[in-house]
């Protein structure tokens, strides 16, 4: 019998400086835990599924909290809380978007205390997986979700490779719609990337869902003006209307003038192991009138190419729905 609320013991540090924090994660490697808010980490502990030998607690590095304006927009640190982007003026007033998605995470509770980082980087909710099950994410050779048998309502539609577990992150597809740069770093120097490369599919690595190895911390994550004040849509639909991972969701930011759509980026969660951008709906709107017929044909367009399993085919038309609505409604 599985033994829960026990967690195994562990080495807890907690590092007030980013380099110490560095030193650590080379000294531990695989077996070093980078620990924010705790949401995703400690569930993983008392399951007793995750052992690290050492938790890295990031929370009293105060170089990564907060939210600054820079001169070409914001820079917002990988701790800082859910509760905090929600409420920011600055990213209120030109960046809703995110603050909508950060809204929507989860309860309350847990907003005040998970991180915009580790809401980001947060694992595989395929209830295989969590409950300890070897599959392939765990470094098995089988998958439990995707068998005539296996109960996948909630996986993927999109770009599966042997494991159909999805992105269910409501801040992941906004920052894919502000066009966010992720900055991240080690004790060997710091990157800055898209989307493209900070999220990663099972056929990259089907062990995670962020290129973040071990010996890295996300440290902060970039918003440039260029999408400020743009208009935007963010929904989610999830079983329970509180406390609930989304089935999908929908993230847009559109830039209008004169009642045409000029550019936009549109991304949904929840149907494939990253956020899925939708490139071929963003062809499809720009240069037209933001109008409902548009917005239908967007969303008749969005779900093309999905593949669904024995029980998500609902998925198909709420993505339709979601997307209509996200051209349809966007507003400044
Ligand atoms: C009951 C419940 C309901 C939930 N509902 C939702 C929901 O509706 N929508 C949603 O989006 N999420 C939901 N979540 C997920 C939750 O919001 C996230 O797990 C949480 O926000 C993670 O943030 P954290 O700061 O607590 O991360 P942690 O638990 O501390 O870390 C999460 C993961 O990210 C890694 N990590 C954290 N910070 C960094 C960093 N700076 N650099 C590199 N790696 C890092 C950690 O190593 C860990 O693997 C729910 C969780 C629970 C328990
Ligand atoms: S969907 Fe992925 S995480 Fe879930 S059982 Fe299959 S391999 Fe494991």
């Amino acid at each position: 019998m599985l033994i829960k609320d026990v967690m195994p013991s562990f080495e807890l540090f907690q590092p007030t400086q980013l380099k110490d924090a560095f030193a650590l994660l080379d000294r531990y490697g695989k077996d070093g835990w980078k620990m924010a808010g705790g949401y995703d980490s400690l569930s993983w502990f008392k399951e007793r599924i995750k052992r690290p030998k050492a938790v890295i607690d990031l929370s009293g590095i105060a170089e990564l909290k907060g939210v600054r304006e820079t001169p070409d927009g914001i820079e917002i640190g990988a701790l800082t809380t859910l509760t905090e982007i929600e409420r920011n003026p600055v990213i209120k007033a030109k960046f809703r978007l995110l603050a909508d998605a950060a809204g929507r995470v989860a309860s309350p509770q847990i907003r005040n205390a998970g991180t915009i980082g580790g809401n980001a980087s947060q694992d595989a909710r395929c209830w295989y997986y969590r409950s300890g099950l070897p599959c392939y994410r765990a470094g098995g050779n089988t998958c439990f979700a995707d068998t005539p048998e296996g109960v996948n309502r909630e996986h993927a539609l999109f770009d599966t490779d042997r494991c159909v577990a999805v992105s269910q992150s409501d801040t992941a597809p906004a920052l894919v719609a502000l066009d966010a740069k992720f900055v991240v770093k080690s004790s060997k120097g710091e990157r800055v990337i898209g989307y493209e490369e900070f999220f990663i599919g099972p056929k990259i690595d089907i062990t995670r869902l962020t290129s973040v190895k071990p010996e890295e911390i996300l440290t902060s994550i970039r918003i440039s003006n260029a999408w400020a004040g743009a208009h935007f849509y963010f929904e989610k639909v999830a079983d329970r209307d509180t406390w609930d991972f989304p089935l999908v969701n929908v993230a847009a930011a559109i830039q209008v003038k004169n009642g045409v759509i000029e550019t936009c980026r549109i991304a949904c969660g929840g149907v494939s192991a990253v956020p899925r951008r939708l490139l071929a709906v963003e062809g499809i709107v720009k240069g037209k009138p933001m109008s409902a017929d548009i917005a239908k044909i967007a969303g008749q367009s969005a779900p093309r190419g999905a593949s669904p399993l024995n029980y998500n085919a609902f998925k198909i038309p709420l993505m339709a729905s979601l997307v209509t609505r996200a051209v349809r409604d966007a507003r400044a």
